[in-house]
């Protein structure tokens, strides 16, 4: 993190998940309160910027998405690098989606290489909950929670990018893990 002046911080969030869970679209509703049914691969910036309070401090949020190389796990160190949270997202209806995460927060880890991996702060989402009014869902709440609880005690959001449900809550999670843990 980088603290250029008191009660101001930048922080470095990295999303990670399978390609289709909803990773640009959730970054597109927090950031720009848009969604687009339509599938387009990433393209062009690397990262977007938000804004944000935290209490009394002023939170630059950096995320980062993947531009469709998630398919092939080769992002590069500059991707990982100084990153302060990870937000791993998996889809509620795709249980291949899920089983997943274990590979994605090994790689974070490996990749990130941070000075204590058992405190470095995680988030994980998880999306498209509206899907078939959550008829099709395959991966239960305790189930996601188990897996949090797993790894340390990993905060967890269901979400929906589509409908703007829990999307703030989560990444003003996002900032308050990433500040806690400075
Ligand atoms: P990414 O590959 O992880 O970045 O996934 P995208 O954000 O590109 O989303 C993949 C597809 O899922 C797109 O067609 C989105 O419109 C759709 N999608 C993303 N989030 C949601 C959601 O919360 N609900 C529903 N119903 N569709 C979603
Ligand atoms: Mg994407």
């Amino acid at each position: 993190m980088d603290m250029s002046t008191k009660g101001r911080a930048l922080l470095k969030v990295i999303v990670l998940g399978d390609s289709g869970v909803g990773k640009t679209s959730l970054m597109n509703q927090y950031v720009y309160k848009k969604f687009s049914q339509q599938y387009k691969a990433t393209i062009g910036a690397d990262f977007v910027t938000k804004e944000l309070q935290v209490d009394d401090k002023l939170v630059t949020l950096q995320i980062w998405d993947t531009a469709g190389q998630e398919r092939f796990q080769s992002l590069g160190a500059a991707f990982y690098r100084g990153a302060d949270c990870c937000v791993l997202v998996y889809d509620v209806n795709v249980l291949r989606s899920f089983e997943t995460l274990n590979n994605w927060h090994e790689e974070f880890l490996k990749q990130a290489d941070p000075i204590d991996p058992d405190a470095f702060p995680f988030i994980l989402l998880g999306n498209k909950i509206d899907v078939d009014g959550g008829n099709s869902r395959v991966v239960s709440q305790k189930k996601a929670m188990d897996w949090c609880v797993s790894k340390g005690n990993i905060p967890y959001f269901e979400t929906s990018a589509k409908e703007d449900y829990n999307v703030d809550e989560a990444f003003l999670c996002v900032a308050k893990t990433a500040l806690a843990t400075e």
